[in-house]
């Protein structure tokens, strides 16, 4: 077997205005895989997270202010175009940041950030306003028309577990709308967002449009970017828990949100799906990118006459994931982001025991070779056997693990998987299509998926209920969120 490839460390600058600035002490990036420092990252603090609006603001009352959304929108096809050209440095960043599989990185992350990009290129250059004649009393008319203004400065706070895509998917339509924008990276992620300055600057966007500061959440670049009194709105994805902090933030000066908070989405297997299909895809939406997917399946339910076999399935691609280095083509199971977030997994591995559950498989620490020693390892688990007031089964735990149960009957199906204060997706497995189609609408969640995961069309709402978010973004309800309708009124 290859030694995990060596990285050298980096140090990772704020880009603000259109250079890279090194200001604010540094705290150390560590590999997932191997526990070695690979980076050092400057903190952010209010200085920074001001020096990048007053360059926002110069950039929206400059060049950037004046394009028409043609020319802003050939700027992001170049954009797209740089991404695809630089994609393996893309890759590489992606892969030290996350520790995931490259084929994650290829046929994922990096190929939908360069889309996110061209879709919103195209969809600004497409899109109308309403106008409508109005009768006066005088017996004339009046016309009524909406011009779509950008909101102006956007602050874009952006987790780990997908950085690119996830940054990118509110930046590109940010952008395309005529806002300048204030990214702050995850604090475990770095890599990306720098590297995308160098796209910024490399195609001619003006300096100030697109802007990072690095730093952590409370008390640094994060909660200053939400206190900032000339940050017009702010876009978020992240735990539900620091969503309710922003909300608080960016109350006092009555700001807009867009939130993609937390899951605990249910999957509903019936016993007259394509079994081997609904393996597959449920696999896949519980142990991909190590479980760090917001949309994955933390709690199952299957019809009975199936449950033992499925639990067996499933067990069966659990124990076939191969952990390995991101670059190895054998790997099929990354490590955790880091020893914390791992500390978290294991506490709920333990607690799920502590609980009653049945431990399928998993439930520890992997062993790994020694060159992976200190990376931040769990094995995939299956849980079947808690009550359904277990802790387990009500929080997000955002590991590489699930717990299954049985279901006798649709309601039954139905009652579990709302038995939850999240409402962010689910995935519905069966071949009675009239039956898929009467539980999407009664699961209480944003995207509901029959026989299929994480099948995305951007051009679709996306966003969560409950407490897994606020508003919809994707296609033209992200341009309902990045702009303001001016409504004209002229008497004619
Ligand atoms: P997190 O909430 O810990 O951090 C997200 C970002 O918020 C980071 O950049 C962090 O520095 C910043 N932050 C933290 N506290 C802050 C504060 N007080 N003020 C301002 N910024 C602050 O989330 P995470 O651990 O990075 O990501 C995992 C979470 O994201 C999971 O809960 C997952 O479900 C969720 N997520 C949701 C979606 C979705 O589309 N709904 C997508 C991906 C991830």
């Amino acid at each position: 077997m290859q030694e995990a490839p060596k990285i050298e460390p980096k140090r990772f600058r704020h880009f603000i205005a259109g250079n890279f600035v090194a200001r604010g002490p540094c705290f150390d990036k560590l590999s997932p895989v191997d526990g070695a420092k690979i980076g050092e990252i400057h903190e952010g603090g209010a200085a920074e997270v001001d020096a990048a609006v007053i360059a926002a603001k110069q950039a929206l009352s400059g060049p950037w202010g004046k394009m028409s959304a043609s020319e802003r929108a050939l700027l992001l096809q170049k954009v797209a175009a740089e991404i695809t050209r630089r994609f393996e440095d893309f890759v590489q960043a992606e892969m030290a940041d996350t520790g995931q599989p490259r084929s994650m990185m290829e046929h994922a992350f990096i190929p939908r950030a360069a889309e996110n990009f061209s879709m919103f290129a195209d969809l600004i250059k497409n899109v109308s306003a309403e106008s409508f004649m109005t009768p006066t009393p005088d017996g004339a008319s009046a016309l009524n028309y909406a011009l779509r203004v950008p909101k102006g400065v956007i602050g874009v706070i952006c987790p780990w577990n997908a950085p690119l895509l996830l940054m990118t998917w509110k930046v590109a339509p940010a952008l395309a709308c005529g806002n300048a924008v204030i990214v702050k990276p995850s604090e475990e992620t770095p890599g990306t967002a720098t590297l995308l300055a160098e796209v910024f600057a490399a195609v001619g966007v003006p300096n100030g449009v697109y802007n990072v500061v690095h730093g952590r959440g409370a008390g640094s670049a994060g909660e200053y970017l939400t206190k900032h009194p000339d940050v017009a709105a702010i876009t978020f994805t992240g735990e539900t828990t620091t969503g309710a902090a922003i909300m608080r933030s960016a109350a006092d000066r009555i700001r807009d949100v867009s939130f993609e908070l937390g899951g605990k989405n249910a999957g509903l297997i019936f016993a007259d799906c394509d079994f081997d299909a609904a393996v597959d895809g449920i696999a896949r939406a519980t142990f991909i990118n190590c479980g760090q997917v917001c949309l994955g399946t933390e709690r199952l339910y299957v019809e009975r006459p199936i449950f033992d076999r499925f639990v067996a399935a499933l067990a069966a691609k659990a124990e076939s994931l191969a952990v390995g280095p991101p670059g190895e083509q054998a790997t099929t199971l990354g490590p955790l982001i880091s020893g914390e977030h791992r500390r978290k997994v294991l506490s709920y591995y333990d607690r799920a025991v502590a609980d009653g559950a049945i431990v399928v498989t998993g439930g520890h620490v992997p062993h790994v070779r020694d060159d992976l020693a200190g990376g931040f390892w769990v094995q995939p688990t299956i849980w079947t056997g808690l009550p359904k007031d277990s802790s387990v089964l009500r929080e997000e735990i955002f590991g590489p693990c699930c717990h299954i149960a049985p279901f006798d009957s649709e309601e039954e199906a139905v009652e579990r998987a709302n038995d939850t204060e999240y409402g962010l997706a689910t995935t519905i497995w069966t071949r009675d299509l009239s039956r898929a189609h009467r539980l999407a609408a009664k699961i209480d969640v944003g995207v509901a998926w029959v026989n299929s995961w994480f099948l995305r069309d951007l051009r679709t709402a996306f966003g969560g209920s409950k407490q897994s978010g606020i508003g919809r973004e994707g296609g033209v309800h992200s341009l309902e969120f990045y702009t303001e309708l001016r409504n004209v009124c002229v008497k004619l």
